[in-house]
């Protein structure tokens, strides 16, 4: 069995649903996971900014243009009045759901609550339109089964104790839907995977059930060798090793979740990014081998903050490094680059949320300067150090840019610049000039 994920373009009007339903009745008995229609997280969070401002009538207001906007999905789905009021029922118990938080104290539990309504929403409809074409889909709820633990971890051993519960308990179903995103944690309470966490629920489903495959279903042909948004002309990359999946999905590449990679590669499942506009597309294969001797891509990940701590202490000195890092373990704030000399080092971080603090605390060692506003872009591919050249080119393809750091050799797939978030797109298209165009 798969596991099939559909984002929320895939899933964003009533043409889209049926392109969907008709593409994973084609492909068999799998588990199907569904983000919230496309916009709808967006809004139901805008919802609960509203409440938490206590402006009753802007949560109002937006909570029945969303429900609108659901009515009409449905009259286009359905042609059917009896299916169209079984969607519209469950629908409606959703919003009026959400509307029954305009009334009391509101605090993140109840943010979540709402949260949780769009993925809830985007498998109902889904599952009754299976069902009005004839399809024994069968609905698994992920608050019955996707539960984080105390450190907001997923506990993978209920997961999968509750998932084949599931699966045996619907054993001849045609297939099952059921929501990303959502999942509940120690306490029970509702809760979330994080923004764009649908990735990361179809590879925790993925590992649970040891699925022959994990496809994450999108609307491009998979990882592009740079930011399509930023860079034209991009060609997306046939195969990547799961570690340099991870690394452009950690630094900005969008199209997969960071959090998804683990899971799958635990386990050992193969990861394919594909195209729901276009399903024929060959797409991107995320697995354990790699074409050698290759850049891959490049990504660009934002709102980075450099620190250079330089201090005559750290020459010649041992627990000088130790002590910076202990600054940023006790504010847990991660670092993500760094680069060191014999009298300092920089590193960055991407949350400014307690840097005054640590800026305090690093003062105690030594001189220090902060850089915001900047960006990582990484290079990656077989960055291996023995091949020679690949520093090289993607140095020289930056030559005309001011390059605050530069890290290489953590590991064999990466190497990343630091510059000015001014620079990022220049950066970007340099690369892509220099390491894949005149490559075709
Ligand atoms: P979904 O809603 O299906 O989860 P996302 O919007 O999260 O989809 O991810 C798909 C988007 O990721 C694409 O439309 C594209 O603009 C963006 N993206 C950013 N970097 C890349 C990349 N390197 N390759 C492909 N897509 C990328
Ligand atoms: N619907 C959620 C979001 O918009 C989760 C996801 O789409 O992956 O963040
Ligand atoms: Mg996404």
């Amino acid at each position: 069995m798969k596991v099939m994920k559909f984002g929320g373009t895939s899933v964003g009007s009533a043409e889209r649903i049926k392109n969907v339903a008709e593409l994973v009745t084609k492909r068999g008995k799998n588990i199907i996971v569904l983000s919230a229609m496309a916009g709808t997280t967006n809004t139901l969070v805008e919802i609960s900014d509203y409440l938490y401002k206590k402006n009753i009538d802007g949560a109002k207001e937006t909570i029945n243009a969303l429900e609108k906007k659901y009515y009409e999905t449905i009259m286009e789905l359905f042609e059917d009045e009896g299916q169209r009021e079984a969607a519209r029922s469950e629908i409606k118990a959703c919003f009026n759901y959400v509307r029954s938080f305009t009334k009391d104290l509101f605090t993140v539990f109840e943010e979540k609550e709402i949260l949780a309504q769009g993925e809830l929403m985007s498998t109902a409809m889904m599952n009754i339109y299976l069902r009005s074409i004839g399809v024994k889909s069968v609905l698994l709820p992920a608050l019955d089964y996707m539960r984080t633990d105390k450190n907001g971890e997923p506990d993978g051993q209920y997961i999968r104790q509750k998932l084949s519960a599931l699966l045996d308990k619907y054993a001849d179903a045609d297939m099952y839907i059921t929501q990303g995103y959502i999942c509940r944690n120690a306490y029970g309470e509702i809760d979330n995977l994080q923004r764009g966490g649908s990735d990361y629920s179809a590879s925790l489903v993925g590992a649970a059930i040891n699925a022959e495959e994990i496809e994450i279903w999108t609307d491009i042909d998979g990882m592009h060798n740079n930011d399509p948004r930023f860079v034209d002309g991009t060609d997306p990359v046939d195969e990547l090793h799961f570690e340099e999946a991870a690394e452009l999905a950690y630094f900005g590449a969008k199209i997969l979740h960071p959090t998804c990679v683990l899971p799958a590669k635990l386990n050992n499942i193969p990861v394919r990014l594909l195209n729901t506009m276009c399903p024929s597309a060959k797409g991107t294969l995320i697995h354990n081998a790699t074409g050698a001797h290759k850049i891959k891509a490049v990504a660009a990940k934002d709102n980075i903050t450099a620190i250079k701590i330089k201090s005559g202490r750290m020459l010649l000195a041992y627990g000088f490094l130790r002590k910076v890092f202990e600054i940023f373990e006790t504010h847990k704030t991660p670092i993500d680059m760094i680069a060191t000399s014999e009298v300092g080092v920089s590193v960055t971080i991407d949350s400014e949320k307690n840097l005054d603090n640590i800026l305090d605390d690093l003062k105690k060692f030594g001189t220090v300067t902060v850089d915001h506003d900047m960006v990582i872009i990484c290079v990656v591919g077989d960055l291996e150090w023995q091949n020679r050249g690949f520093e090289a080119a993607a140095l020289d393809a930056l030559k005309e840019l001011p390059v605050r750091m530069i890290s290489y050799g953590g590991s064999n797939y990466n190497i990343s610049f630091l510059v000015r978030k001014s620079d990022k797109v220049k950066a970007l298209n340099l690369l892509s000039d220099r390491l894949f165009k005149n490559k075709k």
